[in-house]
């Protein structure tokens, strides 16, 4: 949630891939050439657009002839000519689509845009052609089928597992014919997500609500500069912009009195691309044929099965229990807010006939948390100096695990990027972050982290990762530094969780680093716990004029309002989880009206009200139809469940920056993929996790204890 779906995508492209090789050819294309830079890191500078593409040819390339050294091998195939080489293999096309894809989404323009169209089917074609690659596939089900009389430890047996099921996932256990008919969905399928993934665009694009100065009753001056900027930008000087991007919307929705308005901007928010010139139905129904009946080749009832047979979650039946327990106490909760703010609108309006709706549930969502807890949130960023909040990650950090952090002067993509390297405890470089917070035309909303070098071993030698961490963080202006929001400050967290467990990984085999995608938010919403603690605000919230601690009473009021709107926030969270699981567990396409099929479940079956709408609807649910969280974006919330009950080690240890618990968290954070998540976890927490947490934390029951966590670790 917190950050972009896309380096998922990319993961997942290259995850098919495997990795490594020593570059050939082009010694004149930098991102070919052994790149000698301070750290490892690409040499930014010296890379042009138009080296992309010869890059990538000259990668795959590279990766085929590899394949072929491996398939050509007269040998038998043994765990290192076949297992082993193929792991080692297509590194030089890993380096250069982890640039490439970490600088298209944070410094694009036109012409990587263009090179991004070219490259994707490109990729997909390349990996279907060493999945489908008969011989290759020959030699590591021989090995495959003696594995266990091979005298393999346990990784080696691993990795050797998880190639063949790769391999089988992709087809390769398939006739020749049913092959033919895979690649050709496959390639339907590429096609069908680049249209809808267009259309969206478009719409986003397209769509502009137009103010005169006398329409912006209620908003914040800074909404209004930005809105302001945006529409000059746009051409219309003196008006006020306000688009569909949920930066511009949302705080629309929130602020602005009109009720107009804001049913305008919010019925075309909710109605994008269905129907219209920019129609995505039809592109669902083609996605979800082509998906159901790829899976029904593979042997899986349906796509849902597909992609969850590789996760932790297994299986569809596991999903759902976990939305299932958490909807009532949910949708119970939103039940309740909604009663509260209808209260407050009848009384604002003087009607108690007024029915609340949703492009209201925002704007009152607002007022009740103001008027009950007496927060401005506007009033609580002067605490949160960008410098401040990262220097209070810094120290936890330091405090957990011992880890250094000191700036280097670097030349990195963007002349705003700032670069740190990070040391173990015993002087150790484990790696280097690369920061890039503020919105610039050409940067992707939200926030991710991604990696420009995954950390691998080369000649026993550990090469050390080059991260990334990219926000959107609000521009200093004049003598204002940069100031978050409580929020922003949370995405801080949670983007710098995904960055340690990079730099601490700590795996032999590129195949064993991925963990799986229900996994993955753990370490980085582990995190977010401890933002708000009381004993960590006290080490960073500092006002950035007075020098001034964040004061106890704003602490308190801080936390009160946490759980306030937990009702909504998880209900349409849960909502877009259901629809994503219930679209994807379909065995056929045929009569499939998306939007009937959403109310059909959501509103008649499961009783959601019609004040909440499911965070995405069908034809914008860019992550389950063009991104990589197809029958996956219930891993939030299930990685949720992970990283409450995880933090509770550190709550019932005493001491919220425990050493010993911290050294077991990074135990899990260094072993990347080497177990199932389900035993890395257990090896931490000692037990399976628990859901009460999770409960407890969005407010939905109540700790039977009566234990003020905020009490430990001052
Ligand atoms: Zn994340």
């Amino acid at each position: 949630m917190k950050h972009s779906s896309l380096f998922t995508i990319v993961a997942i492209a290259m995850t098919s891939i495997a990795c490594n090789s020593t570059p050939t050819a082009e010694r004149t294309n930098p991102l070919l050439e052994e790149w000698n830079t301070p750290y490892g890191i690409p040499p930014f500078e010296k890379i042009e657009v138009s080296d992309y593409l010869p890059a990538f040819e000259a990668a795959m390339e590279a990766h085929k002839a590899e394949v072929e050294a491996i398939v050509a091998n007269p040998e038998e195939p043994t765990f290192e000519n076949t297992i082993l080489a193929l792991d080692n293999a297509g590194g030089m096309l890993n380096n250069v689509a982890n640039t490439f894809f970490l600088i298209a989404a944070a410094d694009t323009n036109p012409d990587l845009q263009k090179v991004e169209a070219e490259v994707s089917p490109m990729l997909a074609a390349h990996s279907d052609e060493i999945m489908m690659n008969a011989d290759l596939f020959e030699r590591v089900k021989k090995f495959y089928n003696r594995r266990h009389r091979a005298g393999l430890d346990a990784l080696q047996l691993r990795l050797t597992e998880k190639t063949f099921k790769e391999f089988e996932r992709g087809g390769s256990n398939l006739p020749a014919d049913k092959q033919a008919e895979l690649a050709e969905i496959n390639r339907q399928l590429s096609e069908a997500t680049v249209s809808y993934a267009q259309n969206l665009l478009a719409a986003n694009a397209e769509y502009q609500l137009l103010l005169s100065s006398d329409q912006l009753g209620g908003l914040p001056q800074s909404l209004k500069n930005s809105a302001r900027d945006a529409a000059t930008e746009a051409g219309h000087k003196s008006e006020y912009l306000f688009t569909l991007n949920r930066s511009s919307i949302f705080p629309f929705l929130t602020y602005s009195t009109d009720r107009n308005l804001r049913k305008e901007i919010y019925t075309a928010y909710i109605e994008r691309c269905n129907g219209g010139e920019r129609d995505n139905t039809e592109l669902i129904k083609t996605i979800i044929d082509l998906r159901t009946r790829r899976s029904q080749l593979l042997g899986f009832k349906s796509h849902a099965d597909y992609v969850l047979d590789d996760v932790m979650a297994k299986t569809p039946k596991a999903v759902y229990e976990l939305l299932d327990d958490l909807w009532e106490p949910s949708l119970n909760s939103a039940k309740r807010e909604l009663g509260e703010m209808t209260e407050m609108m009848r009384k604002e309006l003087n009607d108690n006939t007024a029915k609340l709706e949703a492009w209201d549930w925002f704007y009152y969502s607002e007022k009740v948390r103001k008027q009950r807890y007496n927060l401005d949130e506007q009033a609580l960023r002067p605490y949160f100096s960008l410098d401040n909040v990262r220097q209070g990650i810094f120290g936890l950090c330091n405090r957990l695990y011992g880890i250094t952090f000191t700036p280097v002067s670097v030349v990195a993509y963007n002349k705003e990027c700032s670069t740190y390297k990070v040391n173990d405890s015993d002087g150790t470089l484990l790696g280097v972050v690369i920061f890039d917070f503020f919105p610039r035309a050409g940067k992707g909303g939200g926030a991710w982290c991604g990696e420009y070098v995954s950390m691998s071993m080369k000649d026993g030698q550990r090469v050390t990762p080059v991260v990334t961490v990219v926000c959107n963080f609000p521009r200093p202006s004049g003598n204002t530094p940069s100031l978050l929001s409580v929020d922003e400050t949370e995405t801080f967290f949670h983007e710098f969780g995904h960055a340690l467990h990079n730099l601490f990984a700590q795996v032999p085999y590129k195949g064993l680093a991925g963990v799986e995608r229900d996994f993955v938010e753990l370490p980085s919403q582990i995190m977010e716990n401890w933002a708000m603690e009381p004993a960590m605000l006290k080490t960073y919230a500092i006002h950035y004029q007075s020098g001034a601690v964040i004061p106890d009473n704003l602490i308190r009021r801080i936390e009160q309002s946490s759980k306030f709107g937990q009702g909504f926030t998880t209900t349409e969270l849960l909502a877009a989880s259901y629809t994503d699981m219930d679209i994807h567990t379909l065995r056929t396409a045929e009569g499939l009206d998306p939007v009937a099929f959403e109310q059909k479940k959501m509103n008649t079956e499961r009783g959601l009200v019609s004040q909440i709408v499911p965070r995405y609807r069908y034809p914008y649910f860019s992550h389950i139809f063009d991104g990589g969280y197809s029958s996956g974006y219930y891993s939030y919330i299930w990685a949720e469940v992970l990283d409450k009950d995880a933090y509770q080690a550190f709550v019932e240890s005493g001491d919220l920056f425990d050493k010993d618990t911290a050294a077991r968290l990074r135990t899990l954070l260094a072993s990347g993929g080497t177990k199932d998540g389900m035993d890395l976890y257990r090896d931490f927490r000692g037990a399976e996790p628990s859901r009460t947490p999770l409960l407890i934390s969005r407010g939905f029951v109540t700790p039977d204890n009566g234990d003020e966590p905020e009490h430990l670790g001052q």
